[in-house]
């Protein structure tokens, strides 16, 4: 059963959201404050969070930046101001989507679906890993970059990535799309929620800090992922 964490500290749209999300067969646990939040997450695992904005102890914001420290959880912001959506989706908090209030608890329901579906690993990484082995390619214990469908994680050398959702993602394509460039807008096409709201420097921020998480684990690793100028990225397993 799919775990959901819903932060919410407005019992009236808390009851709603805990309602659709469980007739829709999802488990729910339900807390008021980024506290709370954090606390929870700490003893038990979830699959999924909904984040309100506005929390009376903290920003939805700050619980997020908590929680993107050493987990890749996809994170569905509730806020109530546009001001806010801009953040979100910025490199800053790395939301993977979010929904304005007033909302229907069922069109949550339907986009945690989504957002599930589309963070989740699709086939292809692992019937090319196993197509790669039958030709006798990259078979090594520790590959140099290997993906963890279930864990949704990236190993490089065999050590597990820190990356954020969208950094994760991002990663993923380009892994999938080995060899091929990727122009910025297909990245943010498959890597992003609502592509339209961001630019193509957000592509290249993403790709820098990427890179540098690559590099803390295994130095020189970082060139796999190479930069076509005028054209995009390209992910080689050099
Ligand atoms: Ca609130």
């Amino acid at each position: 059963m799919t775990r959901v964490l819903v932060v919410e500290d407005e019992p009236a749209i808390a009851d709603a959201l805990v309602y659709a999300l469980e007739t829709d067969r999802f488990s729910v646990r339900h807390v008021l404050t980024g506290g709370d939040a954090l606390h929870v997450l700490s003893q038990e695992s979830f699959d999924f969070v909904i984040l309100d904005v506005g929390l009376p102890d903290m920003t939805g914001f700050d619980v997020c930046r908590k929680l993107r420290e050493d987990r890749t959880i996809p994170v569905l912001f509730l806020t109530a101001r546009d001001a806010e959506i801009d953040r979100i989706l910025g490199l800053e908090i790395g939301g993977d989507d979010y929904v304005t209030k007033p909302f229907s608890p069922r069109e949550i329901s339907a986009r945690v679906r989504a957002i599930l579906r589309r963070s989740a690993p699709n086939d292809i990484a692992s019937h090319k890993d196993a197509a790669s082995d039958a030709k006798g390619l990259v078979v090594k214990s520790a590959k140099k970059m290997e993906h963890d469908p279930v864990a949704m994680r990236l190993h490089c050398h065999g050590v597990c990535l820190d990356l954020t959702a969208h950094e994760y993602k991002l990663l993923l394509v380009l892994l999938e799309n080995e060899g091929r460039v990727m122009s910025r807008d297909q990245l943010l096409e498959k890597a992003w929620y609502d592509p339209g709201a961001v630019t193509d420097r957000t592509v290249d921020a993403h790709i820098k800090t990427v890179r540098a998480k690559i590099r803390m684990v295994h130095e020189g690793a970082e060139d796999m992922i190479q930069t076509r100028r005028g054209l995009g990225y390209v992910f080689v397993m050099a």
